[in-house]
């Protein structure tokens, strides 16, 4: 339902659930965040985005790079476990979702099959499952494994993707749903609109249906799922939003 990223220099807890209360509006049923504070920290509660501040009050926040997400749920009913993030088998990557995965019964049959274990109702699980599968059977590094996978999934998405061995990445993509991704000064900022970007920065792209963005603190690539590298076509945010 509702997404919110972040890879810079400054804290991105609140810049995130800053940003998951200004998507409130979209309405949802739960709340998550993942964080990179010494590996992954996920902390995801069923209910307001209040209760999963309060709930991680005396936990670990700290860090710069980080996303966050609101659920509105379609596979699995809307509970703790069912929350984004949602981790992969290693549990080293975790990814948010908007949408729906239309073919995931059919892929988390195969990958059951292959041992993997999950731990959600999700089809979202699926999708971070698959990625995990094709980087270790294939050996290709995050970023080409996501591209694949994205290849192989029906439906409709936008999603962001972190890792725990590489906390200057983000990998955001879209097809059939909406994201925006901010610019500033070494820093990014990801969104399914401009509401949670715009006290930010003004600088803004539309990522198009199709597309990956790999964002590190340093620069900004946008491939179409086909492996064509396109030219970010950034513009400014016209502030009546
Ligand atoms: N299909 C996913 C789920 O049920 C994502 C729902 C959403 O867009 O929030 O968890």
């Amino acid at each position: 339902c509702g997404i919110v990223g972040y890879i810079g220099h400054r804290e991105a807890y609140s810049i995130i659930i800053k940003g998951l209360h200004r998507l409130e509006y979209r309405g949802y049923d739960s709340a998550g965040i993942s964080i990179y504070n010494d590996g992954i920290k996920v902390y995801k509660k069923a209910g307001k985005v209040s209760a999963l501040e309060e709930f991680a009050k005396n936990l670990p926040v700290t860090g710069t790079i980080g996303m966050g997400h609101t659920r509105w749920a379609t596979h699995g009913a809307p509970s703790d476990r069912n929350s984004h993030p949602h981790a992969s088998n290693n549990r080293k990557l975790t990814i948010i979702h908007n949408g729906i995965i239309e073919n995931y019964a059919t892929i988390k049959e195969t990958l059951l099959a292959k041992g993997h274990v999950f731990k959600s109702d999700t089809d979202t699980e699926v999708l971070i499952h698959l990625v995990e599968d094709i980087a270790t059977a294939t050996g290709m590094d995050l970023k080409e494994a996501v591209r694949i996978a994205l290849n192989k999934v029906i439906g409709a998405y936008a999603i962001v993707i972190m890792s725990e061995d590489d906390p200057n990445l983000l990998i955001a993509a879209r097809k059939g749903s909406p994201m925006v991704i901010g610019v500033g000064e070494g820093e990014y900022f990801i969104a399914s609109d401009a509401t949670p970007i715009v006290e930010y920065t003004k600088n803004v792209i539309y990522l198009n249906d199709n597309e990956i963005a790999y964002l590190t603190r340093e620069e900004l690539l946008i491939k179409n799922i086909d492996n064509t590298v396109q030219t970010p076509y950034i513009q400014e945010l016209d502030l009546k939003l």
